[in-house]
């Protein structure tokens, strides 16, 4: 079922989770291990993210390097067709423009319909780590908007091949990123928007956020989003803090501000354990906070930390 008629048809806001494909190697159990004790909470959907190759220089025999690409975290779309298959719960992949020219996206999302795939998050994706910023792959896509305009024409039934006789249209509902706090490369929030905007008219039916930690972000953003008359579903990404680092790390990571009342809070602890507690807590209230402002939807970006994610959810949902 589409992300937005999960929405249509809620009494009251829905719970999601995002997942990250294992490392390489690791077996699929890690997933269900993770999702398996958040199901009593009846997530709508789960969202698996995607990620692309990076590049490692190996040293050989005499000496030289070799460039050498690999992917960490293959596995999105079996994981997204082992999860509908075990839970049956709808599962969003995450498709990125990164490293995929318009063929190979075509062709993926010929392979999402086949598995009954109905929605899909369609990003940019980031720079790989040897990029200083990101380049399209040769024949790809540049920006989120032109992967969105291509699955919104094979919503219409045109495939990149004109000569296609009595195709099958898809029909993905496609979800997009937005940002509360501005995406970190747009010049300010007045074009960072004005990009959000060109993606809604494109087809794109849902907005998920990057995570925040004030809700007076996300209140602020449903305003500018109002203002540039995008009226589509903005469901908002929550994150549960657990460590000390990452109170440092994920502003720099996701170029996101953690709040001055958070910090103290976190930097009063003595031990991850505390710290822990003092993010459960955060999410609690923010949680709460966000469902009686009647947000659509809470997506808790899980980050292989569902133990917190199912604490929180207990105690609001
Ligand atoms: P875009 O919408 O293309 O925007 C990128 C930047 O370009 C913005 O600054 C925007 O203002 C600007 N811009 C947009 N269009 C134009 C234009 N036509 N001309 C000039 N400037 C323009 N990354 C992954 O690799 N895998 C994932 O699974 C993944 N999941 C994510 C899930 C969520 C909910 C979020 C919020 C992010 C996720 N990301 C993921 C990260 C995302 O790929 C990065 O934030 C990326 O840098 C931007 O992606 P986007 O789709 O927002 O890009």
């Amino acid at each position: 079922m589409k992300v937005t008629d999960h929405i249509k048809q809620a009494q009251s806001t829905l719970f999601s989770i995002e997942i990250l494909p294992p490392l390489k190697g690791k077996s699929i159990q890690s997933i269900f291990d993770g999702i398996d004790p958040l199901m009593e909470f009846k997530p709508s959907f789960v969202d698996v993210t995607y990620h692309r190759e990076e590049y490692l220089y190996k040293k050989r025999e005499g000496g030289y390097l070799e460039k050498v690409s690999i992917r960490k975290r293959p596995g999105t779309v079996g994981i997204c067709a082992a999860i509908m298959n075990k839970y049956h719960v709808d599962a969003v992949p995450h498709i990125i423009c990164g490293g995929f020219s318009k063929e190979e996206t075509e062709n993926a999302l010929i392979d999402l319909q086949f598995l009954g795939i109905d929605n899909v998050l369609a990003l940019r994706g980031d720079s790989i780590k040897s990029e200083p910023e990101f380049v399209p792959e040769p024949g790809g896509h540049a920006y989120a908007i032109d992967l969105v305009k291509q699955i919104g024409s094979m919503n219409k039934g045109k495939y990149i091949d004109e000569d296609l006789a009595d195709v099958a249209p898809t029909d993905f509902c496609i979800g997009v990123a937005g940002y509360p706090e501005k995406h970190f490369e747009a010049p300010n929030m007045i074009s960072d928007m004005k990009h959000l905007k060109t993606k809604i008219d494109a087809g794109s039916e849902y907005i998920v956020t990057q995570m925040f930690f004030d809700n007076a972000q996300y209140f602020e953003y449903l305003k500018k989003c109002k203002e540039q008359n995008i009226n589509v579903p903005i469901i908002p990404g929550l994150k549960i803090i657990t460590t000390k680092k990452q109170a440092t790390a994920l502003p720099k990571i996701f170029k996101i501000d953690v709040p001055q009342a958070l910090l103290e809070e976190i930097e009063k602890c003595n031990t991850d354990a505390e710290v822990k507690e003092v993010g459960i807590e955060w999410c609690i209230q923010q949680s709460k906070e966000l469902i009686k402002a009647g947000a659509p939807c809470l997506h808790y970006y899980t980050m292989g930390t569902s133990e917190v994610t199912r604490r929180v959810a207990s105690k609001v949902f």
